[in-house]
Formats: structure tokens, C-alpha cells, sequence
């Protein structure tokens, strides 16, 4: 449900003027106690949200107040956690293709390193001179064991992540051996998900595998990880994840696997992002122009720049039109940004009430991977966040960008007298 009445929102913009992302702490706040409730039975239960979804200090600083740690995949996301106070095994750090820097910032900061391929090992060993981190995870891709997977993903075969099981068996004698003594197992094979089933599914694969890593290897895994693949529903006639269905199907499994096998108590660990901020964000934009030609447009004052999903994946997000909650939907528009780029389009032949110049736009459904993947492509400068606090006051947390920021990595005073020709050469030039 969008927090704020129509002249809410019209009193926002004035202080705040559109593009701005508008996230709510009080549903940030009550889902994410919704989703610890459904797993309180479980002994050692962790989110570690995925920094990628939403890379702000401030959300994070809440999040970590209702209990989670921090998923990074990268050096920006460690610093982004270590802002907001999170540190040491409070950090999950499951990258790939990580640079020796980036495992050294993580083990400075006391990270679980969830390791993406068995080459690391020696890997992470170099880039830390030596030392070896006591506890260690991997990443596992079950390749063509796992059914499933889909359009972001793709099949795990396919798929670039992840340690096949032989390696798997290997990698944790290799990392015992360097002196290794507390391990997880982690896996990722699914984004964006709306079926409770495909999750009760991966933690039988996990949890099997953690039956036979001890019995092969005597290794007894201290937790797994299910990553994030939790889906949101964008389309309204979709159905959320119910976290009780996922909680309850997993603890059966635990009961059935995971204590007759002695591995109690076991750490169950996610790393979700898309299912804890993405329905409590919203991108607030204006309609600028309204263009007729083949088909009807509303060009809106946000971009491609601010909101990539609907242009890179044709994702849906649903589009309100404020104050014409329950007009009748009866114009059919494409509603586009500015960008060069003919996929720069939020909504495509959308059913919406009429839209006149002047009104606020809310795409919803923008709070995980929103904002995020935003870029400059063109020059478009990337839009601020404003939190509306659970007091009913709001706070920006991060502005908006300006051109500076834009031209902040080029030496613009050395622009000048580089190759310069004189504009009496120019003119003879363009004579001839
Ligand atoms: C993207 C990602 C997540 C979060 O995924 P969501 O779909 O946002 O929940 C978690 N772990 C890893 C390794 C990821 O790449």
C-alpha cells in the first residue's frame, strides 16, 4: 500500500522536487519482523540482507536493528556495511570473481567468506599472505541436478556461480587442511521466485549434501545459506511468498534430516533482498509531456537512468497515477523517460486513467534493484531516496546527483588548452 494520500505527496514534491525514490521504514520494519517471526523456530536463524538490492547506510542501519547483517558481493558493499555498523560475521561476503583486494578488505572486517570456486582457495590464501580464515563457506551449483532456475538466472548449468558437488568435496578437505575448522554451504539458484516450493526444494538439496559432506569427509557444516531468489509480486494479480509456507516446509526437512544426522543446531541463513525493501520503495515521477503519434506516450521526468528493470528485462512494474487511484483505466500509453534508447519505457501499451500533464506518477515495486542499477548513460543524473520515517517524518538519504558528480573523474581545467586549434584555423578549415 503507497504511504501517502495525494496531497502528501504533492506537499513532498514541493520540498523534494520528482524524481525521488520514496522508501516507508514502518513496512521496511514490520515485514522484516514478519519474516523473522516465520523462522523463530529455527535455532539459528540469520538474514543478511543483499546489500545490492538497496545500497543505502540508512536502510541498512535499520535493517540491522531488526536483527540482520549485511550479503556483500563487492568492496562498496563492505564499506556500505561497515557505515552502518555491521562487521565481522554480521558480513556474508558471497562474490565472484573477486579481486585479491576485495577478500582482503573482507577478512579485515571479520566477513564469513562464501567462496565461489575451488581456484579460491589458494586464491584467498595469496592475496592474505598466507593466513587462512577459520571459517569458510562455498558456494555450490548443483548444475543439472537442480530443476528449475529462471529468465535472471537462468539454469544453474548455465549459470557461472558456484562449485560443482566433486569440487565441492574437495574444497572443503583442501580449506580443513590450510587450517580451516568452521564451514557453510551456500547455494543460489533461483531469482525472483514466487513459488514457496522451488525454496523447501533447495534446502533438501542442501540439507542432504550436509548429510553427505559428514559422512564422506567427517565435516560437520555449522550452516547453510539459501542466498535470495525470494520473489515480490510486481504483477497484481500475483501471489506473495507466504514466509510461513517456506518456514514451515524447511523446518519439516530440518526435523526429517538435518537432527537425525547430527548436525543440530544448524545455522540456516538467508541473503534476500528483492522480498525485504523491493514493495517499500517507490519511484515518484512527473508527467512532463504527453505526445501522440502511432501510439499515445507520457513522458515522464524519471529515466531508464533511475529505473533499468523495465527496459533491461521488460520487468512489470504496476504505475498509479496520484489522486487517480480509482479512476477508470480507460487510455492505453506507453509512459517513457528521456534516454536515447527506444527500450527506455517504464510501462508498454499500459491500460491507466487518463494522465494530464502535471500529475505524479508512483512506480511501485521499486525498493530492491531500483535505484541500484541506476547509471548515467546520456548524462542523466541519478535521482535521491527519501525515507519516510515511521513518525510520519521524512529524511533524505542521499541526494539527488548534479553535474559536478557527473564530471567529478575528469580534469576539466586540462580540457582547455588540450589539441586546441585556433578559431581563425577552424573558419579557413571549413572554408576550403
Ligand atoms: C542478488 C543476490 C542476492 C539477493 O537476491 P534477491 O533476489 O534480491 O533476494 C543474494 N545473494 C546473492 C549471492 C546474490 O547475487
Amino acid at each position: 500500500m503507497f504511504p501517502l494520500g495525494h496531497d502528501e505527496l504533492t506537499a513532498l514534491t514541493r520540498q523534494f522536487p520528482t524524481p525521488f525514490y520514496l522508501y516507508d521504514e514502518r513496512a521496511i520494519r514490520e515485514n522484516m519482523r514478519a519474516f523473522t517471526q516465520a523462522f523463530s523456530s529455527f535455532p539459528r536463524f540469520r538474514e543478511y540482507f543483499a546489500v545490492k538490492a538497496c545500497p543505502n547506510p540508512y536502510l541498512l542501519k535499520i535493517l540491522a536493528d531488526e536483527g540482520c547483517g549485511a550479503d556483500c558481493s563487492s568492496r562498496a558493499e563492505l564499506e556500505l556495511a561497515d557505515m552502518a555498523g555491521i562487521r565481522g560475521e554480521r558480513i556474508m561476503f558471497t562474490s565472484n570473481d573477486t579481486p585479491a583486494d576485495e577478500y582482503r578488505r573482507a577478512f579485515a572486517l571479520g566477513a564469513i567468506l562464501n567462496l565461489d570456486d575451488i581456484t579460491h582457495i589458494n586464491f584467498l590464501k595469496e592475496a592474505l599472505g598466507g593466513q587462512f580464515p577459520f571459517t569458510i563457506s562455498f558456494r555450490y551449483n548443483p548444475g543439472p541436478l537442480k530443476v528449475g532456475g529462471n529468465a535472471i538466472i537462468g539454469k544453474p548449468e548455465e549459470a557461472k556461480y558456484g562449485l560443482t558437488r566433486d569440487q565441492l568435496f574437495a574444497a572443503y578437505e583442501q580449506s580443513r587442511a590450510l587450517g580451516a575448522r568452521h564451514f557453510g554451504l551456500h547455494t543460489m539458484v533461483a531469482s525472483n521466485e514466487l513459488h514457496s516450493d522451488f525454496f523447501i526444494d533447495t534446502a533438501r538439496l542442501l540439507f542432504e549434501l550436509c548429510g553427505d559432506i559428514k559422512a564422506q569427509l567427517g565435516i560437520a557444516i555449522e550452516f547453510v545459506d539459501f542466498g535470495g531468489g525470494i520473489g515480490i509480486p510486481y504483477r497484481p494479480e500475483e501471489v506473495p511468498v507466504n514466509f510461513d509456507t517456506v518456514a514451515r516446509g524447511i523446518k519439516a526437512l530440518y526435523e526429517r534430516i538435518i537432527v537425525p544426522a547430527g548436525l543440530d543446531p544448524l545455522g540456516t541463513y538467508w541473503e534476500c533482498g528483492r522480498p525485504i525493501t523491493g514493495p517499500y520503495g517507490y519511484l515518484i515521477t512527473t508527467a512532463i509531456h504527453e505526445k501522440h503519434i502511432y501510439r499515445d506516450y507520457i513522458g515522464v521526468d524519471a529515466c531508464m537512468a533511475d529505473l533499468m528493470r523495465p527496459g533491461l528485462y521488460g520487468a512489470y512494474h504496476e504505475i498509479t497515477v496520484s489522486g487517480k487511484e480509482a479512476a477508470p483505466r480507460t487510455h492505453v500509453y506507453d509512459v517513457v523517460g528521456s534516454l536515447c534508447e527506444n527500450n527506455d519505457k517504464f510501462a508498454v501499451q499500459r491500460a491507466l486513467p487518463k494522465i494530464d500533464r502535471g500529475d505524479l506518477l508512483i512506480i511501485h515495486d521499486a525498493g530492491a534493484h531500483g535505484r541500484a542499477m541506476g547509471f548515467n548513460y546520456n548524462g542523466k543524473l541519478r535521482c535521491g531516496e527519501i525515507l519516510l520515517r515511521d513518525d510520519g517524518s521524512f529524511k533524505e538519504i542521499r541526494r539527488r546527483e548534479t553535474l559536478d558528480d557527473l564530471f567529478a573523474t575528469i580534469d576539466v581545467a586540462g580540457v582547455n588548452d588540450f589539441c586546441s586549434r585556433s578559431r581563425a584555423e577552424w573558419a579557413n578549415q571549413t572554408r576550403r
